[in-house]
């Protein structure tokens, strides 16, 4: 069986004003994340995984900035079309683990309903999909509420 792992960062300015999407989920802030797209940096850092442990490229090349039909897409739809290609390889996720670094808002109460969007995505039981999330303990951007950064590692299998 050939294991695969990848790894994934990605991490977006808060702005006033946005709507605050994480993990799939709309997040009740007055802020939200900066971005062609949604800005749903977990999904974003998920995709990077995928992409990197199915030997694929990045998320930038797969989704340009530039173009205009990505503009406010949902990271959901990003994802979908990445595990379309995950399967055309005739490749599985065993796990995916992941973390969000935010000083606010305080994301524990959503982790579920990312869990409940992200899985059937996946293809993945909900215990087989690691979400936490933690503050920067006040320091740098992130601890300035300036911005939210995801990181995620994925696993993958190609099936016999
Ligand atoms: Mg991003």
């Amino acid at each position: 069986m050939k294991v695969r792992a990848g790894l994934g960062y990605d991490i977006h300015r808060l702005e006033e004003g946005r709507k605050l999407f994480l993990g799939g989920v709309e997040v009740d802030f007055p802020k939200g994340l900066l971005g062609h797209s949604d800005g749903d940096c977990l999904i974003h850092a998920v995709i990077d995984a995928l992409l990197g442990a199915s030997g694929e490229s990045d998320i930038g090349r797969l989704f340009p900035d530039e173009d205009p039909q990505y503009k406010g897409m949902r990271g959901t739809e990003m994802l979908r079309k990445v595990m379309a290609r995950i399967r055309e390889k005739n490749m599985e996720i065993l796990n995916i683990d992941s973390v969000i670094v935010a000083e606010k808002p305080k994301l524990a109460a959503y982790i579920p309903r990312m869990k409940k969007v992200l899985c059937p995505i996946l293809e993945v039981e909900e215990d087989d999909l690691g979400i936490k999330a933690k503050t920067n303990e006040g320091l740098g951007s992130v601890g300035r509420e300036e911005a939210i950064a995801c990181w995620a590692q994925a696993l993958v299998r190609k099936k016999d």
